[in-house]
């Protein structure tokens, strides 16, 4: 008997699946997150979560991203963590964070067989990370950020970046330099004009590549795929690990989408800017399955970030989950 997958009306088969655990975050970076945001919190129960992955893993998902919000401020990120380890079909299973609590849950998110953690974090100056996510805990990132890669094993660990244009270039080769001294990737992130990322402006990938080039070198291309995402990697001279760029406006990547985004209130996306999505039967496993099959075969093509589209999600990104 053939698996059943997710597949599309244009041949796309869906296998990864970001799940938004809460919608609560403890950090308010300025082009993700209100100051004041006055909407409910939602915290997927355990029991729903347990229900997706079951599903998602029946239509063939092989890789999960828990997301958020902030994922690890759920207070049963460890068991989801080791409930997707144990399902027979999701082979990877990983992380997306701010890092101000990994320091006190590494231990026990490897120990849950946790594949790799993504630590977003777009500068190492005090006062920048404080005018970026309006709190002041930078040091409480970096000890988090420590603490994994002293890890016993084999968890992958990669730095996030989303550069703006207001972005110090000094800060942005900083943190690209951690690559060069840690066993870690560093990968920049275009900002996509998606929730509070429309008030901001990004930065052009190919100025940044320019001054990575002037400060350390050639930018030699990786054809190996590291991870599960749309991400070109460079190796440069010295380095320990891998410089990466997604650039999801500049260069569009949608003809290789693989992606599916369950948000913490149970809404279905298909795509993350051009749809808002569905809400699923989250209480009823076959509905469900049947919902995600049919809301993946219209998949939307792409993403319309050139032009104001209509069908376009309006929430803001922590809600969406990345
Ligand atoms: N709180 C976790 C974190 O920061 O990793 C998980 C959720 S956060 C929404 C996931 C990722 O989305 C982060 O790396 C963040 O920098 C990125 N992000 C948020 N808004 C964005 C935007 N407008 N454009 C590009 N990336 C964005
Ligand atoms: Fe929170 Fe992550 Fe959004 Fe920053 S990017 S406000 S850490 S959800």
């Amino acid at each position: 008997m053939s698996e059943t997958v997710l597949k599309d009306a244009h041949g796309r088969v869906m296998d990864y699946l970001r799940l938004a655990i809460t919608d609560r975050c403890n950090l308010r970076c300025v082009y993700c997150m209100p100051e004041d945001d006055n909407e409910p919190a939602h915290i997927m129960s355990f029991p729903r979560i347990e229900r997706i992955i079951r599903v998602a893993g029946s239509l063939g998902v092989k890789k999960l991203k828990i997301t958020g919000g902030e994922p690890l401020v759920h207070p049963e990120v460890t068991q989801i963590i080791r409930l997707a380890k144990n399902s027979s079909q999701i082979a990877n299973v990983t992380l997306t964070t701010n890092g101000l609590l990994l320091a006190t849950l590494a231990a026990d998110l490897i120990d849950a067989g946790l594949d790799a953690v993504n630590v977003s974090l777009d500068t190492l100056d005090p006062a920048r990370f404080e005018a970026l996510t309006r709190r002041d805990y930078l040091p409480r990132v970096l000890a988090g950020l420590s603490r994994v890669l002293d890890k016993p094993g084999k968890l992958s660990v990669k730095v996030n970046c989303v550069p703006t244009a207001s972005s110090p270039i000094k800060d942005l080769m900083s943190l690209a330099a951690l690559a060069k001294d840690h066993d870690l990737h560093v990968r920049f992130i275009e900002l996509m004009p998606i929730g509070l990322g429309k008030g901001q402006e990004r930065l052009d990938p190919e100025i940044l590549q320019k001054e990575l080039a002037q400060a350390f070198g050639p930018l030699t291309p990786v054809s190996r795929t590291l991870g599960n995402g749309p991400a070109t990697y460079y190796a440069l001279e010295g380095f320990k690990g891998r410089i990466g760029f997604i650039n999801a406006v500049k260069s569009c990547f949608c003809d290789r989408c693989n992606r599916i985004r369950i948000t913490a209130d149970g809404c279905f996306k298909t795509c993350l800017h051009m749809d808002r999505g569905l809400f699923l039967p989250l209480d009823d496993e076959a509905a469900m399955a049947r919902a995600m099959i049919e809301a993946v075969y219209k998949k939307p093509l792409s993403h319309s970030f050139t032009k104001e589209a209509e069908a376009a999600d309006e929430r803001i990104m922590s809600r969406i989950g990345g």
